[in-house]
């Protein structure tokens, strides 16, 4: 290849128009690991980068289906099979309006480092549909969820492709997910991850990401000689990631004080104690309402119409909601008042532009491929029990998790040091290259 960052990009961009949010993910990587294919021949002679931003499928398909009114409708499905040279492709499905091919090629290709990084056999792949699940009823979301994989089953299975949660696919999806597909294929394997608990699915697996990035955050300060205990934080979005990004920072005596959604921040100076996200968890989880409604219910919080966590002074940050939701000018501000720890939950939440910010002002910054890992890893650790006809309990899957936070920390400071500093962002992409660019090498031309 040529290693000219800015030439291998043109190429990129050339062959796939109109993926910004592919682009931007392919650059921090190649921006990484240049100097690393610059010292070892066989890579450029193998043409594993190339190879590497070409998924080795992708599927697209047509998702009819009926809603409540008797209306025929028909959204996009997708399955993007990016890489599979150290396990099978393993990646979650995200259901949202905004989903189209190159938000999911983004989000394959972060997923193929991401797995690499958390120690465990997972190759890389995304999925998903501009379904939007908001405001449909329970029976039209089970209609569209067997609909999507009444084509989807004949491309996944549990040694193939184990398609997990994202955005917009909990808990109430995969079960319509998983129903369809063991009753197309009359078989029960663990084809999906994030199952219920009575039907093969793991203790932690719902708190996994969120406390893994906290378990990162906890890593990064300890280096540092610091802890979360006592420190003010701002998390953003409200679902999954962020719900027990909460439970975990305010279990370790850290006060969070702000969570958001697509309308809005409600910013609560007195902390989000275990009896408000209580409260959150039946809001989002259940009722699916808005967050608005935390500022009604606790009048003391305020509710910040339109805007985002960041101009909200803090000592540590975990953007949890959406890609690109820290621009440059929030990532001033928060750098500004203080904030020295971001931690990323939600997947390349930071424009490239913030992510020069922050590494110029030398704050702990855990970029989302290894810091939100611990999802995936435990997604990871829940084939495991499938395979094994075991279920594990909940000290030991966290015992697990928590390892392998550890581990993956370890990498980053491996690859990433700079003098004292350590450049998180290297330190993952190029920690995360080594060992699927080691299989490729190994497996020959495919
Ligand atoms: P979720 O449960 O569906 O929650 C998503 C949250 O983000 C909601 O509060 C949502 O608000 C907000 N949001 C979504 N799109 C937004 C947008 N365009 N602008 C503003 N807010 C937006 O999803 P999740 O599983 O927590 O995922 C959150 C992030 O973590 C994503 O980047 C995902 O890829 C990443 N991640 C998730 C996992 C996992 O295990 N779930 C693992 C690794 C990484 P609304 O309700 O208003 O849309």
């Amino acid at each position: 290849m040529s290693t000219s960052v800015d030439a291998f990009m043109a190429q990129v961009v050339a062959k796939n128009p109109n993926e910004p949010e592919f682009h931007q993910a392919v650059r921090e990587v190649v921006e990484s690991v240049a100097p690393v294919i610059d010292a070892v021949p066989a890579y450029r002679k193998a043409k594993i980068l190339e190879r590497m931003v070409e998924p080795e499928r992708v599927i697209s398909f047509r998702v009819p289906w009926v809603d409540d009114r008797g209306e025929v409708l028909v959204n996009r499905g997708y399955r993007i099979e990016m890489n599979s040279a150290i396990g099978p492709y393993k990646g979650g499905l995200r259901f949202h309006p905004s989903v189209n091919l190159g938000v999911l090629k983004f989000l394959a290709f972060e997923q193929v480092f991401k797995n690499s990084l958390t120690t465990l056999p997972m190759g890389g792949g995304k999925g998903g549909s501009d379904f939007d699940p908001k405001g449909k009823s329970d029976n039209e979301v089970m209609r569209f969820c067997q609909a999507f994989m009444s084509e989807l089953f004949r491309h996944i299975g549990a040694h193939t492709d184990v398609p997990a949660g994202d955005i917009g696919v909990g808990g109430r999806e995969i079960g319509f997910l998983f129903g369809q597909y063991k009753k197309l294929r009359n078989e029960f394997t663990g084809v999906l991850t994030g199952k219920g608990l009575g039907w093969g699915g793991s203790l932690i697996r719902p708190e996994a990401t969120g406390y893994g990035a906290t378990y990162f955050a906890e890593e990064m300060l300890s280096r540092r000689g610091e802890s979360l205990r006592g420190k003010r934080v701002c998390v953003s979005g409200s679902g999954n990631v962020a719900q027990y990004t909460v439970e975990k920072v305010t279990q370790l005596g850290g006060k969070c004080i702000t969570l958001s959604d697509s309308q809005g921040t409600v910013v609560d100076e007195d902390g989000i104690d275990a009896e408000k996200l209580a409260f959150v968890l039946d809001l989002k989880n259940v009722q699916r309402g808005r967050i608005a409604e935390y500022a009604r219910k606790y009048p003391r919080a305020r509710f910040m119409e339109g805007k985002r966590p960041w101009s909200v002074p803090c000592d540590a940050a975990f953007p949890s909601a959406t890609q690109n939701e820290i621009g440059v000018e929030d990532a001033r501000t928060l750098v500004k008042n203080g904030c020295s720890c971001v931690s990323e939950g939600a997947n390349m939440p930071t424009l490239p532009e913030g992510v020069d910010v922050f590494l110029a002002a030398k704050i702990l910054y855990g970029p989302g491929k290894a810091a939100n890992a611990g999802g995936v890893a435990t997604s990871g650790l829940e084939m495991s029990q499938n395979a094994g006809h075991a279920h594990w309990p909940r000290e030991e899957v966290d015992q697990r998790l928590h390892q392998i936070m550890r581990a993956i920390h370890a990498t980053c400071v491996e690859h990433g040091k700079e003098g004292d500093f350590v450049n998180y962002v290297k330190g993952a992409n190029v920690g995360g290259f080594l060992k699927v660019a080691g299989a490729m090498l190994d497996q020959g031309v495919v």
